[in-house]
Parts: structure tokens; sequence; C-alpha cells
């Protein structure tokens, strides 16, 4: 079976944690199988969907290195539904409508005062057609065929269709609900699997009796649990943070993708340097059926671990030119962001005025400024330096290192002082301890 897989974004707004976290799965899941990755764009609703967004999910599944295989989009496939919808009336399997909404929740709230589920009923065969209404169009579920299948995530799953309101396909002005044009489309684009949030469960139910009623094998179904804040559910304001804010704040688009691509299994978050890691493990026996917790500060935290090991080639496009390899590999587990890097120029290179050192430390300076002229700075300095001024004025440890630390860099913590000395040059080295 050739593995195809499809992120199907309404373009009605810019994607968050939990969009992504969705596009990631099914891009790792079709790259694990050597299969293809798809992106439909789904704009049945031509008032909402903005072209704006549909560029915007562009850029944010490159930013993330998600590369899709195919673009498709639903506003150009009307006639295919069309076609599809003519069939499926044709075999009574979708039936007009003439309810207002008005006269459906009345129904529904008399069902519910009787304790009785809230499912539509349908009108008996030959019932009167209001005058002047035109119909919309639900999708006749076969009672007599119980629905089930093994989800990928949440194991066997059970549907009583009678259970289940027959649901409305088509609107009244022709226009179209998501539910039937997204199995025609996952049919006519052979996906293999579909692989969504939880909240698609019952429309599972459904479209699974739509694929036989289109004389179409189901795809395989993973329905992920929801994606929540630490406070519980996914706020507004999570909710409202788009790529360009994660980019803003510094956030590596694989600090991203580890982070959601373990949320939620039992398997740890990993500080993975690239993509490949993610897509040998992406397993979804391995996803549980709690509530995924996405926590903004373990986002950090890993975005700034991976930093620490994240290899020059990757970064450099984005350093100032004065940040060779060496000095990034000394300042990296520093960081708490790529954009840091700009604030150790000045440390390499000055201009730099170190700070007024206190009078106790004064002697331990003035000692280490005395030997540096001597010093042989492509050897080891740190370790000259910090011998002559004690062998100057008996300091010893923190007393030593940290005025040291303190006048050629300006900061009290910092990178090993060993690797970071010869990277400062020699002459602005020596200029710091004298003024000091
Ligand atoms: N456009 C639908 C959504 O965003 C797609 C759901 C699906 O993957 O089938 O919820």
């Amino acid at each position: 079976m050739t593995v195809i897989t499809r992120f199907a974004p309404s373009p009605t707004g810019n994607l968050h944690v939990g969009n992504v976290r969705t596009a990631l799965h099914n891009w790792l899941w079709a790259r694990k199988h050597g299969g293809r990755f798809l992106l439909r764009i789904d704009d049945t609703d031509r008032e909402r969907s903005k072209e704006d967004y549909v560029e915007a999910i562009r850029t944010d599944l490159a930013w993330l290195g998600l590369d899709v295989d195919g673009e498709e989009r639903q506003s150009a496939r009307f006639a295919l539904y069309d076609e599809a919808f003519a069939r499926l009336k044709a075999a009574g399997r979708v039936y007009a409508c003439y309810e207002t909404p008005e006269e459906l929740d009345i129904r529904r709230k008399v069902l519910l005062s009787r304790g009785l589920p809230p499912v539509y009923e349908r009108q008996p065969e030959g019932a009167p057609v209001p005058e002047g209404r035109a119909p919309h169009w639900r999708f006749r579920l076969d009672h007599d065929a119980p629905i089930a299948w093994t989800d990928l995530i949440r194991g066997p799953q059970h549907f009583e269709p009678k259970t289940l309101s027959d649901p409305v396909v088509r609107r009244a002005d022709g226009s179209w609900l998501y539910l039937l044009p997204s199995v025609i489309d996952d049919i006519a684009m052979g996906i293999s699997h579909v692989v969504r949030g939880e909240d698609h469960v019952s429309n599972t139910a459904a479209q699974i009796q739509m694929f036989a009623a289109l004389g179409a094998e189901p795809p395989e179904f993973a329905h992920e649990a929801l994606l929540v804040g630490t406070e519980g559910k996914l706020s507004k304001r999570l909710g409202a943070l788009g790529m360009a804010d994660w980019r803003a704040a510094g956030i590596e688009p694989i600090a991203l993708a580890a982070l959601l691509a373990r949320l939620g299994t039992s398997d740890p978050v990993e500080p993975v340097t690239t993509l490949d890691p993610l897509i040998a493990g992406i397993d979804f026996a391995r996803f549980g059926r709690a509530p995924a917790r996405f926590d903004e500060g373990e986002l950090a935290l890993l975005n700034q671990k991976i930093l620490h090991h994240t290899p020059y080639a990757a970064v450099a496009p984005r350093l100032p030119a004065a940040i060779d390899e060496a000095r990034w590999i000394a300042i990296r587990p520093n960081l708490a962001t790529v954009a840091e890097a700009a604030d150790w120029v000045a440390v390499f290179d000055g201009p730099f005025a170190p700070p007024a050192p206190d009078a106790a430390d004064r002697p331990v300076l003035a000692a280490a400024a005395a030997a540096a002229p001597a010093i042989d700075w492509s050897a080891d300095p740190w370790h000259a330096l910090t011998g002559a001024a004690k062998a100057a004025t008996g300091a010893k440890g923190r007393a030593l290192f940290l005025p040291l630390r303190r006048a050629l860099t300006g900061r009290d913590h910092g990178p090993d002082m060993g690797e970071l000395l010869p990277l400062i040059a020699r002459d602005e080295a020596i200029a710091r301890l004298s003024t000091a």
C-alpha cells in the first residue's frame, strides 16, 4: 500500500500549534513510509477563506521543513463533488430537507425534554414540501450497517448509526459542508491514512458510510487527543499564536517539531537537530488518549537545549559575520535564541567597556594585566593568565576567576573561559584588564 496522507486546513486563520501538530504527524507518517504528503486547502467556505491565509499556511509548513508533494484546493473541485452528489442522490443516499434552523431547534428541545437523544428525525415518505423553500441536503445513514473501525490511536471504535443524525452535506444555496467533499477527495487522492483531531471522531463514523456509499474502502484513521495548554485547554492566547510569533520569539522550527512529535506519547521529548529521528520515531501506537499538554516553558528550554548542539552550518546564514564556527561553538551553550549570538560580537571584538571592578578585585586584575603581554595567546591563555594572577596575589577559586570573567566579558556567567579567551582579540583582552 502506498502511504498518502494529507493536511487539510481551512484557510480561515493562521495555523496554531494544534494544527501544526496534525500537519507534522501526517508528514512524519508519510516520510517514514516513503509515501506522499499532500496539502489540501479546504476552502469550500468562500466567505471566510482568504488567500493570505493560504500563503501563510505554505510559509509555515516550509519554515517547519514539512515539504509537500502536492497541493489541492477544494474550491477547484466542485465539479467532482457535483458528480458524486448526483450519484448519491440517484441512489437515495442524499435527500432533500426543508426544516428551518428554528424548526430543528424546537424539535431538538422537545426530544431533550422527553429525555430522548436529539437525533434528527427523518420526515415520512411523501411529506408535503413547504412552498417556496429551497431544500438543503442530508446524507442518509444506513441504519442496518453498524459502523466500526480500528483507530490507530484510539483502538476499536463502534457507532450505532441510529444514534447519529443524518448529516447535512449541502446547504440550500448549493454550498458544501465539510463532510462529503472531504470523503470525495480522500477517495480521489488515494489517501491511505487520515490523521486528525479527536473532535472528528463522530464525523468519521458518518464518513465511513460515505466511503461505502461511493464504492470505496475507507482509509485508516488516527484520531489524536487534543492539545491543551498548561491551564487545561488550548487557551485563546495560545490558539492565537501563529508560527510568525514563535519565529519572532526565537523558537527554532526544529524545537517546535521535536516537542509536537512527542507530546501525548509515552516517549521522551528529545533535543534533536533534524527531523530524521522524528520520522523514524513516529508511531501512532505510542500516542495516548489523554489530552497532550503544551507547555511554552518546556518549548523555550528545549529550544535552548537544541541550540547547545546545533552545528554552525545550520545557523551560519543567520549569524553576524563576526561569529565564526569556533565562536559559535564557544557561545552556543549560553544562548536561549540564535539572535542572542549578536550580543557576543562586542565581547569578542569590542567596542567593550569593562564594568568598574570592586576594590577587592583590583589586585587580581592588575596582576593579570601585567602578565598578559607575555602570554602566548595561541596556546592556553586562560590557564596562563589565571596562573600568573594566582601566583602574584594568592587569590583562588571564585575570587580569582570571577573578576577576570567580569572584566573580560562583562558578565558573571558565560561560556567556558578556557574556550572563550583565545577567541577574544588579544589587544582587546589586554586593554580590558588594564582599564578595569
Ligand atoms: N478542514 C478540516 C478541519 O480543519 C479537515 C479535517 C480533516 O482532516 O478531515 O478540521
